[in-house]
């Protein structure tokens, strides 16, 4: 029961940002003396501490409470196809130490762990602190509840216990979780959808995979599956995809798609040949150049499909939209303003889609923001 309204006062500190006990008390319906005595607990601890005097209401002004930043850090990870970033952060999701390291698709499980325990004792070495835990983003699908990559097909592995790898590697908590699960993470806690409990985030990069938020949790599936839009069949009769199936969106939108359709357009431009890049083409279609437009109209189309889909299956309040493809966002995310009109759930008003705010850094935030999640449901965990 105290674990339980420890875990339940600290999450309420961290997601109001500022609160005194009073308002801790009617928002938990705990007690003012239980209020107390575990704010108590929590400020000797070093997890949250009195920043301010609140606004009064008759009596004597209220002393404000927030999460303390400078005691504890969270560690992150990205084990991407290019390659492994890592980070350090305060609880206040400011980074304060970074490093990478390319791998150009061709690194082992053990040779990512190596780096990455290398770089938890370079920066422990650096000041003395405690580090709660390292949020471990990972491209392909992963089962966090166990703590295994399922299957990344990129990076060619399968079936890797890399919690158990890294925590012992690193001494510490492991929260290994799918990428683009991650982004989605950082959007609702740092991003532009703060405080939303029902959203969709779509990622379109060299892939095209989505993340579900439903009723404030992320939705999984039996197989740790769930929200692999790219991989949802738009056209029976369509391209072969990577999967080996035929149609799916992930064969239609994306960069190899946006590339392959450039290719079929490139008598019409004046300015893009068979080696430029999408962020070439988001270039030209700045300048109205025809082969981009026929391309970035191609890919509007597809994506209005997916996103009207997004909005007839999960009837959330909000889709963000990310990309590793520079221009992307700027140029499609407005085109997909009215995509969702029609959709059954949306007969007042259409779903708004938003680009990402938080850019390359999403993934690293997403972890950041899990090992707080953790610590915020069993702080005493810290202390054992
Ligand atoms: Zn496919």
């Amino acid at each position: 029961m105290k674990r339980m309204n420890t875990s339940l006062i600290l999450s309420n500190i961290r997601s109001s940002g500022q609160i005194s006990r009073i308002e801790l008390a009617k928002a938990t319906g705990l007690t003012a003396a239980t209020v107390t005595n575990i704010t108590s607990w929590l400020i000797d601890n070093g997890l949250v501490e009195e920043c301010s005097v609140g606004v009064s209401t008759g009596g004597r002004k209220p002393v404000l409470l927030r999460l303390r930043q400078d005691r504890f850090f969270a560690a992150s990870a990205y084990i991407s196809p290019v390659g492994v970033d890592f980070a350090v952060s305060d609880f206040g999701a400011n980074i304060i130490y970074r490093h990478s390291r390319r791998f150009d698709g061709t690194a082992t499980p053990e040779e990512c762990t190596a780096y990455i325990a290398q770089q938890v004792r370079t920066f422990g070495e650096s000041r003395d602190c405690t580090i709660a835990g390292l949020g471990l983003g990972v491209h392909g699908i992963t089962d966090a509840h166990h703590g295994d990559i399922v299957n990344s097909p990129i990076l060619k592995w399968k079936n890797v216990p890399i919690k158990a790898m890294l925590s012992e590697a690193c001494s510490l908590c492991v929260y290994p979780e799918n990428d683009v699960r991650l982004m989605a993470t950082a959007e609702r806690w740092y991003g532009t959808a703060s405080a939303c409990e029902d959203f969709v985030y779509l990622y379109v990069g060299s892939g095209v995979g989505s993340a579900i938020i439903s009723g404030g949790s992320l939705l999984r599936g039996v197989n740790n599956a769930a929200g692999e839009i790219g991989h949802s069949i738009i056209d029976p009769l369509g391209p072969v995809c990577e999967c080996g199936k035929r149609g799916c969106l992930q064969a239609h939108t994306g960069e190899g798609a946006m590339l392959r359709a450039l290719h079929e357009n490139l008598s019409l431009s004046d300015s893009l040949s068979k080696d430029s890049t999408c962020a070439d083409i988001f270039n030209a279609y700045k300048t109205g150049d025809k082969a981009a437009c026929a391309v970035v109209e191609r890919e509007v189309s597809y994506l209005s499909a997916a996103v009207f889909n997004i909005a007839n299956l999960f009837d959330p309040s909000l889709i963000v939209v990310g990309s590793g493809i520079d221009g992307f966002c700027e140029a499609i995310v407005p085109r997909l303003a009215d995509a969702t009109v029609g959709a059954m759930g949306m007969r007042e008003q259409s779903c708004p889609v938003s680009a990402s705010v938080l850019g390359c850094d999403a993934v690293l935030l997403g972890g950041i923001a899990t090992v707080l999640d953790r610590v915020c449901e069993d702080p005493a965990k810290l202390f054992e």
